[in-house]
C-alpha cells in the first residue's frame, strides 16, 4: 500500500482508509489501483453513480457563471429551476421549498418549521416531536433529540430534550406478518397511544422514515402502516413529517418513498440522492398551508450560510434530469427486485441470515444467531464490522448497523447506485457468497449459542 504521512483529519476513529483515486458508474479505484463496487453507493449517496457526464458538465457551466450568491442579495436560476421541479415532483400541497446543505440540517429545519408554525397559529404548548426506536434522523442536537440510537444519542443525553419514542414496526423480529393490515394497525396504534399519553396538545409532530434506513437496515411498513399514521396525525391536529434523507431521489422506485403508499406529509426532507453526491445540498418542502402563517407572522427565523448554493443546486437538477432521462427509478424496482431475490438466495445458502428486506435498490440483509428466535449474534462476534471488512477487501462495498439490545442486531445494506445491472448483481452476490462464507468459517463455533 501507498505509504502515506500521519493523517491531521480525524473523523470517529484513528482507522485510515485507502486513498480515492477515482471513481467511474459504480466502482471506485483506490491509489493502489485497487478496484472496488460501490454496493452502497458510499452511505446511500451516489444514487445515479460516480462521474456523470452530464451533471459534471452542469456544474462546470455553473461555476464558470457563479459559484455563489448569497440568498439575503441574489436569488439564483439554479435554486429557482429545483425548486419548481422539487414542487412538482412532491406530493400536491407541498409547494414551498427550503435548500440546505445535507439530512441533518434538512431534519432541523422541519422541526423548527414546525415549532414556528405552532406559535404563529396559536398552538405554541405543541412542542414535542414523536419519533421512533430504532431510527436515525442525524447528529445535531435537535435532530440528534429525534434519533433513537443509543450508542450515538448517550453522551448528549443531558444537552438534549428527551422526546417521546414509538416502536419501529420490526415485524420480523415481533414474529407478525408486514401484509397483514391487523399487524400495520398493531404498530400505528402505538402512536396514538403516545399522543394520548403525551396529552395531544402538547403534540407537535410525528417524524417517520417511509421505509427505516441505517438504523432499522432498509425497514419497508407493515400494510396499512403508513395511511393509519396519517390519519391518526391528523386526527390530534400533529403534523406528519417524513424523513426521506435517504429515501428520496428514486432509490426506492418512486421519487419519494411516500409515493408508494399515497401518503401526503405536511412536510419532507430530503438530501443523500438530491446532490446525489456531486454536492452537499438537501431540501425541507413544506405545505404551503404551513409555511404560508409562519411567513405572515414575521419570517422563517432559520437559515444556513451555504443555503441554495447555486452549484450545488444545478449539480441537484441535473441529477433530477439523468434519473428522468434514463429512467432509473423503474431500473431502481427492477434490479431492486432482482437483487433482492438474489439475496433471498444467499439466504438458503448461509444460514445466519435471518431476514432479508428493503424497497427498489433500498435493501438490506441481518445477520442472526438463529433463525427460529432470531436471537442476534453476540456483540463480541463483531459481524456488523468484520463481514463488511471481509468484502471490501475483496472489492465490495457495504455498509452495516449494530442496532439490536441497546445497539439491535447486524444489518447490511446493499445499495448499489441505480445504474446497476444484471452484471454488476452477480458480482456483488457473488462476492457477497464469498464473504459471508470466509465471516462464517471465521466465527468461533462457542459465540454462536
Ligand atoms: N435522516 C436520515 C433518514 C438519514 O439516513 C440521515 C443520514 N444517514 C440523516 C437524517 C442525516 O443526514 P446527514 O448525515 O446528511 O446530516
Amino acid at each position: 500500500m501507498t505509504q502515506r504521512p500521519e493523517s491531521k483529519l480525524f473523523y470517529q476513529s484513528r482507522r485510515r482508509r485507502p486513498l480515492l483515486d477515482q471513481a467511474r458508474g459504480v466502482y471506485m479505484w483506490d491509489v493502489d489501483g485497487k478496484r472496488y463496487l460501490d454496493g452502497s453507493s458510499g452511505a446511500m449517496v451516489c444514487n445515479i453513480g460516480h462521474s456523470n457526464p452530464h451533471v459534471l458538465e452542469c456544474m462546470r457551466r455553473q461555476m464558470d457563471k457563479s459559484s455563489f450568491g448569497y440568498r439575503l442579495h441574489f436569488e439564483t436560476e439554479p435554486a429557482e429551476q429545483l425548486a419548481q421541479k422539487l414542487a412538482s415532483l412532491a406530493p400536491e400541497g407541498l409547494e414551498k421549498v427550503f435548500f440546505v446543505s445535507g439530512g441533518s440540517e434538512a431534519v432541523e429545519s422541519a422541526i423548527k418549521l414546525a415549532r414556528q408554525h405552532a406559535v404563529a397559529t396559536g398552538d405554541s404548548q405543541r412542542y414535542k416531536v414523536i419519533s421512533r426506536y430504532p431510527s436515525y434522523h442525524g447528529c445535531t442536537l435537535g435532530a440528534l433529540a429525534l434519533t433513537g440510537y443509543a450508542p450515538m444519542t448517550a453522551p448528549f443525553d443531558p444537552m438534549m430534550q428527551s422526546m417521546p419514542k414509538i416502536p419501529a414496526p420490526r415485524a420480523y423480529l415481533d414474529g407478525l406478518d408486514p401484509e397483514d393490515e391487523a399487524t400495520g394497525k398493531f404498530y400505528a396504534d402505538m402512536l396514538e397511544e403516545a399522543i394520548l399519553q403525551e396529552g395531544p396538545e402538547t403534540v407537535l409532530a410525528f417524524m417517520v422514515e417511509p421505509v427505516g434506513g441505517a438504523s432499522t437496515g432498509a425497514l419497508p411498513p407493515p400494510k396499512g402502516y403508513m395511511q393509519r399514521i396519517s390519519e391518526i396525525c391528523r386526527r390530534y391536529g400533529v403534523l406528519l413529517i417524513h424523513d426521506e434523507v435517504m429515501t428520496g431521489g428514486g432509490r426506492t422506485g418512486a421519487f419519494f418513498a411516500g409515493d408508494h403508499w399515497q401518503v401526503e406529509p405536511d412536510i419532507l426532507v430530503l438530501s443523500k440522492g438530491l446532490g446525489a453526491g456531486y454536492a452537499p445540498l438537501g431540501a425541507m418542502i413544506a405545505h404551503e398551508r404551513i409555511v404560508e402563517p409562519v411567513l405572515d407572522k414575521g419570517g422563517f427565523i432559520h437559515g444556513y450560510t451555504y443555503a441554495g448554493n447555486p452549484l450545488a443546486c444545478a449539480a441537484g437538477l441535473a441529477v433530477i434530469e439523468e434519473i428522468e432521462a434514463h429512467q432509473m427509478m423503474a431500473n431502481a424496482s427492477s434490479i431492486g427486485a432482482e437483487l433482492k431475490a438474489g439475496l433471498q438466495q444467499l439466504m438458503q445458502r448461509h444460514e445466519l441470515i435471518g431476514d432479508v428486506r428493503g424497497k427498489g435498490l433500498l435493501l438490506a440483509f441481518e445477520l442472526v444467531a438463529d433463525r427460529e428466535t432470531m436471537a442476534p449474534l453476540p456483540r463480541e462476534a463483531g459481524a456488523f464490522d468484520k463481514l463488511v471488512e471481509i468484502a471490501y477487501d475483496k472489492g465490495l462495498i457495504i455498509y452495516s448497523r449494530r442496532t439490536r439490545g441497546g445497539y439491535t442486531g447486524d444489518h447490511f445494506l446493499v445499495c448499489p447506485p441505480m445504474i446497476a445491472t444484471a452484471n454488476h448483481l452477480d458480482e456483488i452476490l457473488t462476492t457477497l457468497d464469498a464473504s459471508l462464507t470466509t465471516f462464517t468459517n471465521d466465527l468461533k463455533p462457542d459465540l454462536l449459542k
